[in-house]
């Protein structure tokens, strides 16, 4: 068999081995049933079980109550960018939006089909170095919801805390690239969404949480699929779902519940990151993408002294079995992209490349 390298791939992204492995298997043959995974009936019994034990172990680990609905959708996190809106915000409305990169101007984007937009804050002015201050947040007059990107993959900075919406707002977040990567408190969250491709598990499933209130708000006539209420009284099966993919995710719950739920989670993410950012930070030959006090612990971002300079390390370090750090095109220079599954010991060999690097290269 070809031996795995380290893959710091921003998206569709490393997964944990354990839970490829029982996939293979289940590829073949789902528990004893005698038919793969993917070839059982999205209505069946063994498939009535994996849908019910994803679901169960993602309340477990997000700590998910019966105030929200847990659903599998499809059409990413890009499809939310509009079924929000679509769904909730009221004609003639306005939502607030916090643009902290792209993926946040192209949420604002589809919103503006809806409704108006308010800019409760932007860090554009500096390229989105940095993200805003939340006590500097400037909420309109009623917004029907503050949208936030709670984690922006292309230049690697994160929110340390969610920001709290005006009285009579609810949150949401897009969190599709630190979802599920430490403790939250769901209960301020309206919706909480992510593709699964970076955080939880393949693409082509798109974790849902939503506030059950909400559903009944549905703010416009819509086509059946487009609605959350469809997906939520239909227990994500109103039409076929994506059944490998929430059978994949739902593995990837029960492995981080395994390993100890969020928390551990968090400190395995704090201890990965900060063995590449101390690399960043001790060799002057590095400059971080990202303000110190807004850095990411999923996507570390960093440039060499030149572009040329850039090129050389990815390639090198391709060559050393360091896959995938070429940085986002509107970025440049390198991204380390270190989810849930990247192993620990990637990071150390990658800053021990960084450290050689800038030794032969500085
Ligand atoms: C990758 C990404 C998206 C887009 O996700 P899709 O599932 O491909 O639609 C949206 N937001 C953020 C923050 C992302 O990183």
């Amino acid at each position: 068999m070809v031996e795995r390298i380290f893959n710091f791939a921003p998206g569709p992204a490393v997964l944990p081995l354990p839970v490829l492995e029982e996939a293979r298997d289940a590829l073949l043959s789902l528990g004893d049933s005698g038919i793969g995974v993917m070839e059982h009936s999205h209505r069946g019994g063994p498939f009535d079980e994996v849908i019910a034990s994803a679901e169960a172990d993602c309340r477990e680990l997000a700590g998910v109550g019966d105030d929200h609905a847990v659903l599998f959708l499809q059409g990413g996190a890009s499809s939310q960018f509009y079924m929000l809106p679509a769904n909730l915000l009221p004609e003639g409305g306005t939502a607030d939006y916090v643009l902290t990169g792209s993926w946040s101007k192209k949420a604002a984007k589809e919103a503006r089909l809806y409704g108006d937009v308010h800019v409760a804050a932007s860090s554009e002015d500096r390229d989105f170095a940095y993200v805003p201050d939340v006590a500097a947040l400037q909420f309109s007059d009623r917004p029907a919801y503050l949208h936030f990107t709670s984690n922006n993959t292309i230049v690697g900075t994160q929110w340390k805390q969610e920001p709290t919406p005006p009285d009579g707002a609810f949150l949401a977040c897009d969190a599709c690239s630190d979802a599920l990567s430490r403790p939250l408190d769901i209960s301020r969250y309206g919706i909480y969404y992510a593709g699964a491709q970076k955080n939880l598990g393949p693409s082509g499933v798109t974790l849902v949480i939503l506030r059950r209130d909400l559903l009944e708000r549905t703010e416009r006539e819509l086509p059946t699929m487009l609605r959350y209420a469809t997906h939520a009284e239909q227990g994500s099966r109103y039409n076929t779902p994506p059944t490998f993919g929430i059978y994949v995710m739902g593995r990837i719950f029960r492995w981080l519940l395994d390993q100890g739920g969020l928390a551990e989670a968090e400190r395995r993410n704090q201890e990965k990151a900060a063995t590449v950012y101390d690399a960043i930070d001790e060799a002057a030959f590095y400059q971080p993408a990202a303000d110190a006090d807004s850095r990411s612990l999923m996507n570390v971002t960093f440039r060499t002294p030149s572009p040329d300079l850039d090129a050389r390390f990815v390639a090198e370090a391709e060559a050393a079995g360091l896959s995938g750090l070429k940085g986002h095109r509107s970025v440049g220079g390198m991204r380390a992209s270190i989810y849930n599954a990247f192993p620990a010991e990637g990071c150390r060999v990658l800053a021990q490349f960084m450290k050689d690097f800038a030794a032969s290269h500085g």
